[in-house]
């Protein structure tokens, strides 16, 4: 497998057309969502590579280490604006956290620190994870956030916390 993405590599990088972009987000955006393999951060917002930066996880979620690079994006690469982006038919959705360590294997679920950020109520967590970012004292006050989730069937973002 890893073979395959180095050759991979050997084409993209003879048709390589990024060199020398900034490290700024040229749209001032930054991104919060899932790790989830069928979300295209970019694509499904219209965006190009240098625009925005991406910063993923389990979910989505406004974890510390998702605010300490929310912090980094605003103070020293030109964020200004954030996105948190969950989605439907998330895996950490619709169940609680008992229900979702039940699900995993005993070892794994035991070796796992606490909590795995479950989210039975969706449009709660992702309201909570908005104001959590808005009231991030390492994030300057003015900064624009909303909170919208991706729809995996069909494309399209529903709006679900407006923008502050
Ligand atoms: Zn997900």
């Amino acid at each position: 497998m890893f073979d395959e993405l180095v050759a991979a590599n050997d084409r993209y990088a003879e048709t390589f057309h990024l060199g020398g972009l900034s490290g700024q987000a040229a749209r001032g955006l930054a991104i919060v969502t899932c790790i989830d393999t069928r979300i295209e951060p970019l694509a499904i917002l219209g965006l190009a590579p240098g625009d925005a930066k991406i910063i993923r996880n389990a979910g989505g979620r406004a974890t510390s280490d998702a605010l300490r690079s929310l912090a980094l994006a605003t103070a020293l690469l030109g964020v200004r604006a954030v996105v948190v982006m969950h989605h439907t038919r998330c895996a950490l959705a619709g169940a609680s956290e008992s229900e979702l360590r039940a699900a995993l294997p005993e070892a794994v679920a035991g070796a796992l620190p606490n909590p795995l950020l479950a989210m039975p109520d969706p449009d709660a967590a992702l309201r909570g994870d908005v104001a959590t970012i808005r009231s991030c004292a390492a994030l300057p006050t003015e900064i624009a956030t909303v909170g919208w989730r991706y729809d995996v069937d069909t494309g399209r973002i529903a709006q679900i916390v407006p923008q502050n």
